[in-house]
């Protein structure tokens, strides 16, 4: 007799992601997940696989850094083995400008607090030896504030995310990376929305000691497969003398897998923890597509488009409030100030997936990562316009569609 089963099986259907993240997985990386066989986390192919992938993520992140590799998970995972070497009492400067960078700021505090103000307030301990310096939203973190704040407090960890992905703003980090240099913090950067869509290499910024990042943003990848994290030697030899109470997001314990043993890259990784062969693959694929592409490619790409997408919202009597390449926060018409999140759900409704801020105060964010091509860019334009219709506001289309035309057509021209 067979069991019942309670459910149907689970369909999710197709939706357009134009949100901050995730972006849209590629193809390419759907068909290696897909596509492993049965291979176990300690076959040669798997242990090969890793090892590539580290080698590779190495290319895509601009370093040198023996310590780099994927951390199991999603963006926060990286970022636990990053702040893994914050521990408690340990002087921070944390720099907030959104809601990320909020998040990393309580991780921070989580870390750094020492027994009694965990007890004290557990969910959101208030840790002495943590400054925390709060940007407003839509503003960036500037190097004059990071400047003065590192100055002042002369920390032993200073940290930022450099594109806070809350509020669609880019940090300085040339700014912060000098100013840990001068005053002799160790940075540590939560670059979750920048890796792959920007065109930097983390070893020209000396200051900074620990990188982390996610798959499914810039990289194109699964979300859950490898979020990438760096290290330098200095990162390494602190933690080493301090330990970390942590076995499974300790950085120097983590990339045992990867073949990095002792500071040193050896021919296949040793077991650290059951790794998943279909996430290898897929992580594998689009570190190889990144690649492919260029990074370089990739930021000139997302530049031209965004450029195009904000002149159509712009046009359409938005205001853009956002800096960053990969996504476009705004604020609506006056006429439709306030429904912000009503607007949102009604393109959710309709599996487009565009986003409002999660932090006060209430704007949209439209993305548009792994979406760089004219029609989909003028898809999300005229279904975002329609949006602002159906709730009452005015759009003048043809306005709209001549920013888009114009743009397109000048680069064409261009060509
Ligand atoms: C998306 C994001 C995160 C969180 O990443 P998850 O993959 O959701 O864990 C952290 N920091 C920044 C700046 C982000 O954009």
């Amino acid at each position: 007799m067979n069991a019942i089963v309670p459910f149907p099986q689970l369909d999710i259907p197709h939706t357009i992601a134009a949100g901050p993240g995730p972006g849209n997985t590629d193809a390419r990386v759907l068909a290696r997940f897909a596509g492993a066989g049965l291979a176990d986390h300690m076959h040669p192919d798997v242990l090969r696989g890793m090892v590539e992938c580290k080698k590779m993520l190495r290319d895509v992140m601009g370093t040198q850094n023996t310590y780099t590799y994927g951390v199991a998970g999603t963006g926060w995972s990286g970022l636990d083995v990053m702040f893994a070497g914050v521990m408690p009492g340990d002087k921070v400067v944390m720099f907030v400008n959104g809601t990320f960078s909020g998040i990393d700021g309580l991780t921070v505090r989580m870390k750094a607090a020492t027994a009694e103000e965990l007890e004290a307030n557990s969910l959101d301990p208030q840790a002495a030896s943590v400054t925390i310096i709060n940007v407003p939203h839509g503003q960036s973190v500037t190097g004059e504030i990071v400047e003065a704040a590192l100055a002042e407090h002369k920390p032993k960890w200073a940290a930022m995310a450099h594109w806070e992905t809350g509020s669609g703003r880019i940090n300085d980090i040339r700014g912060f990376s000098d100013a840990c240099v001068k005053h002799g913090a160790m940075g540590l950067v939560d670059a979750v929305s920048s890796l792959g869509v920007e065109d930097f290499a983390i070893d020209d910024y000396p200051g900074v000691h620990g990188w982390a990042s996610c798959p499914q943003k810039g990289i194109c990848c699964l979300p859950l497969t490898y979020a990438p994290v760096s290290f330098t030697d200095q990162f390494i030899e602190t933690l080493k003398a301090t330990g970390t109470r942590t076995f499974v997001h300790h950085p120097i314990l983590e990339a045992r897998h990867w073949g990095i043993i002792d500071g040193q890259d050896v021919e296949k990784g040793t077991y650290h923890r059951t790794h998943s062969a279909y996430a290898v693959a897929a992580f594998h694929e689009a570190l190889r597509i990144t690649l492919q592409e260029s990074i370089a490619q990739r930021a000139k790409d997302y530049a031209f488009h965004e450029a195009a997408l904000r002149a159509a919202v712009t046009a359409m009597g938005c205001d853009v409030t956002s800096n960053m390449t990969s996504l476009i926060v705004l604020n609506l018409p006056p006429a439709l100030a306030g429904r912000e999140m009503e607007l949102v759900q009604h393109c959710r409704a309709q599996n487009f997936g565009i986003w409002p801020t999660l932090s006060e105060p209430v704007q949209v964010r439209i993305g548009i990562l792994n979406l760089l091509n004219q029609s989909t860019i003028s898809d999300i334009a005229t279904r975002f316009a329609t949006a602002i219709t159906d709730l009452g506001g005015q759009v003048d289309m043809d306005a709209v569609e001549g920013a888009l035309n114009e743009h397109y057509l000048a680069a064409m021209a261009a060509q």
